[in-house]
């Protein structure tokens, strides 16, 4: 148990495009917002290598750096940014219960939640198995991708991420296979058009993963079946790569904020507000449509602007700053 509970105007979960931008607005206007990273500091752009669609870099930039720009410019306005993994919520009462690692306990008067999406596996034990052991199988081309070079990989997946992170591959590994469940691509047409432009990419349809071989410690092949005809083959390779998708990180918020079906956080159409009076959402943990760096960062400031007006509105003694409505 923690010995003093911290008392704080702003909290914000989550260290992605959404959080960082949250805290430029907070902490701008005076908020003096607290930032807890996550267990993955920079969220999902970190393990993106190129940005291309992100305005104001004409020549594209890489995740990590963006991360790194976005974080430097939140702590120019004094973001008191932490490392940390907020465990438990408690937004029943009053005053909103936060736990940081299970011990440390925090008051908020608002609580930002960016805690957005992560990578969704096909959950077969051998993908698991070798998953844990480190053998083979990853979620992350651009984190993993460099130990495949001049191997061979299979990729799962046939929406943007699958062939961006093939298409990565394919500059690093002697040959990908990508494996597509359907006869067709979920892709936008340019994505898919790039795989299917590029030689060592082979793309086999209505194709899906039966089981990770391996030999006990590391990836040797993966056996295929084609589901139309049920036909199996074994497919040698040494990395066995998973882009199908992602999964809202939202558990912690179960019993207290309405969530939809697959566990995204409803949010009041237009805003940011949650279910929760002083609880607001932004990025992935709330969009399952767009899911894009600009979107999230949008909702950030969203977010930062209604808990802004929300914290006016309850305190007599906070006042709305003009600067943000410049
Ligand atoms: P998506 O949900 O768009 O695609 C997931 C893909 O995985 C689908 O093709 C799906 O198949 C397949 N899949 C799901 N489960 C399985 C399974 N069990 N076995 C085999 N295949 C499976 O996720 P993404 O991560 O690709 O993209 C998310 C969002 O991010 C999208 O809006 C996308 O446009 C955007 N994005 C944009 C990028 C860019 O513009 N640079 C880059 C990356 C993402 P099926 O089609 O049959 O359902």
């Amino acid at each position: 148990m923690s010995d003093t509970i911290e008392k704080i105007k702003c909290l914000i979960i989550g260290s992605g495009p959404a959080g960082y931008t949250a805290a430029i607005y907070a902490a701008r206007a005076n908020m003096k917002p607290v930032l807890y990273q996550g267990t993955q500091p920079g969220g999902q752009l970190t393990t993106t290598n190129e940005v291309e669609n992100f305005p104001g870099y004409p020549e594209g930039i890489t995740g990590p750096e963006m991360m790194m720009e976005l974080q430097k410019q939140a702590e120019r306005f004094e973001t008191d940014v932490r490392d940390g993994w907020v465990t438990k919520v408690d937004f029943s009462g009053d005053v909103h219960k936060v736990w940081v690692n299970e011990t440390k306990e925090i008051h908020c008067d608002t609580v930002i939640i960016s805690t957005g999406a992560s990578a969704k596996y096909l959950g077969l034990d051998s993908e698991q198995k070798y998953l844990k052991l480190g053998g083979g199988v990853s979620a992350c081309a651009v984190c993993d991708g460099f130990f495949y070079r001049n191997q061979e990989v299979v990729i799962v997946g046939a929406g943007d991420s699958a062939c961006e992170e093939a298409h990565y591959l394919s500059k690093l590994c002697k040959k990908v296979t990508m494996l597509v469940r359907r006869d067709e691509f979920r892709a936008s047409k340019i994505m898919a058009a790039r795989v299917k432009n590029t030689e060592n990419i082979e793309i086999l349809f209505n194709t899906e993963t039966d089981e990770v071989l391996g030999d006990g410690q590391v990836v040797t092949g993966v056996r295929v079946f084609n589901n139309q005809t049920n036909e199996k083959h074994e497919i040698p390779a040494t990395g066995f790569f998973v882009a199908i998708g992602h999964k809202p990180n939202t558990d912690i918020f179960k019993g207290f904020l309405e969530l939809d079906e697959t566990g995204y956080i409803v949010n009041v159409p237009g805003t940011s507000k949650t279910n929760i009076e002083g609880v607001f959402v932004s990025g992935d943990a709330a969009d399952h449509v767009y899911r894009q760096a600009v979107t999230a960062a949008g909702t950030g400031c969203m977010a930062a602007l209604d808990a802004e007006r929300w914290l006016a509105a309850k305190d007599s003694t906070f006042e709305v700053s003009t600067s943000t409505y410049n």
